[in-house]
């Protein structure tokens, strides 16, 4: 059973308090206090009261900072003295954008991931997922020589975020809410839960935010090979439900990614090159991120930077809008893939 939520801490000591109250409360843990005592809104003695819930749910262990300056990476202790890492990264647009995990370790088992080696401890609650978010704002108000302002968020960090729905749903929305963070600057990122990429098709209260899909590979056996977890036949219900999706929410502002790590002789020859740009163009609106590899000690390699060129060409001879995602914060492992609890001596 996982702990109780801030909210249900609340309702227990405080049973008869109206509603607004939490929001109250919520709107307060958004503003620029650094406990419960600065919530003046709040009469003293609930304040007072208060004191027994912690201010934050997530505790700082350390943070490490990439050479240039441009990655920040934390490693921060949740409920049962479990650890999970956040990443702060500077964006083209001179803010930042946050990386957060949504569970401790993860059962998906990507070949290349370090998180995957760990297996999944618990998913955490949506307070601890809304903390990261908090615990970054702070770090940037004690360092005021550095930007103060988050505008982006991917849920990219330890764990695979569908398979902790409820919880990251309830983020999504209470980042919504209280912070200036709209939908098309938040992404989450799945490896294909297929039955909850199906829910989102109809659930009312998922606020559409963006969506990438690891493909990591539109041939079968190598899709397999890296994400052994695949569903049967997972290629053309993803092309299905891609249409469904897109049917539904498409527009100029919203389309589909796949995230497609580049790995040696695995998945970037040029018959893999073929095989995405048909499965991308049977689809439409969908963009392709490219992702050099990041060592992390398990058995594949990043693509030469000759075999990724040619890719890239032959997407885009083909009319696929690539990118390549540039690598950053890899001297403090807190590039994709890397993420595990791993401290440096
Ligand atoms: S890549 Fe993502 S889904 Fe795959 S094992 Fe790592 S954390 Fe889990």
């Amino acid at each position: 059973m996982s702990q109780p939520t801030r909210k249900q801490q609340f309702e227990s000591l405080f049973p008869k308090e109206p509603s607004f109250r939490f929001k109250q409360i919520q709107k307060g843990l958004f503003s620029d206090a650094e406990s419960w005592k600065d919530l003046t809104s709040l009469p003293a003695q609930m304040r007072e009261s208060l004191e027994a819930i912690p201010w934050m749910s997530v505790r700082k262990e350390q943070v490490l900072i990439s050479g240039n300056g441009d990655t920040h990476k934390a490693l921060l202790m949740v409920e049962g003295e479990k650890e999970i890492e956040t990443v702060l990264m500077k964006n083209p647009r001179g803010s930042w954008t946050i990386c957060v995990s949504s569970q401790i370790g993860c059962a998906m088992r990507c070949g290349f991931c370090a998180t995957g080696k760990m297996g999944l401890t618990r998913s955490l609650i949506a307070d601890e997922i809304i903390d990261q978010y908090r615990f970054w704002q702070e770090y940037l108000t004690a360092h005021p020589e550095l930007s103060q302002h988050i505008s982006n968020i991917v849920f990219m960090g330890m764990g695979e975020p569908l398979a902790n729905y409820e919880n990251v749903r309830e983020t999504l929305n209470t980042i919504l809410e209280y912070t200036d963070i709209g939908r098309t600057r938040m992404t989450v990122s799945t490896v294909g839960v297929l039955p909850r990429l199906e829910q989102i098709l109809t659930d009312d209260q998922w606020p559409h935010v963006r969506l990438a899909v690891s493909l990591h590979s539109a041939v079968a056996s190598t899709r397999k090979q890296i994400v052994p977890t695949s569903y049967d036949e997972f290629l053309p219900k993803l092309e299905a439900w891609c249409h469904a999706y897109l049917e539904k929410f498409g527009n100029r502002r919203h389309h589909l990614t796949f995230e497609y790590v580049m790995l040696k002789g695995v998945n970037d020859t040029p018959l893999h090159a073929q095989a995405l740009a048909k499965f991308v163009k049977r689809i439409g609106k969908v963009r392709v991120n490219l992702i050099p590899y990041n060592l992390t000690g398990v058995e594949f390699e990043c693509s030469t930077p000759k075999a990724i060129e040619a890719f890239v060409k032959h997407l885009k001879s083909n009319g696929v809008t690539t990118t390549t995602r540039k690598t950053m914060g890899d001297d403090i492992a807190a590039a994709c893939g890397q993420l595990i609890v791993l401290k440096k001596q």
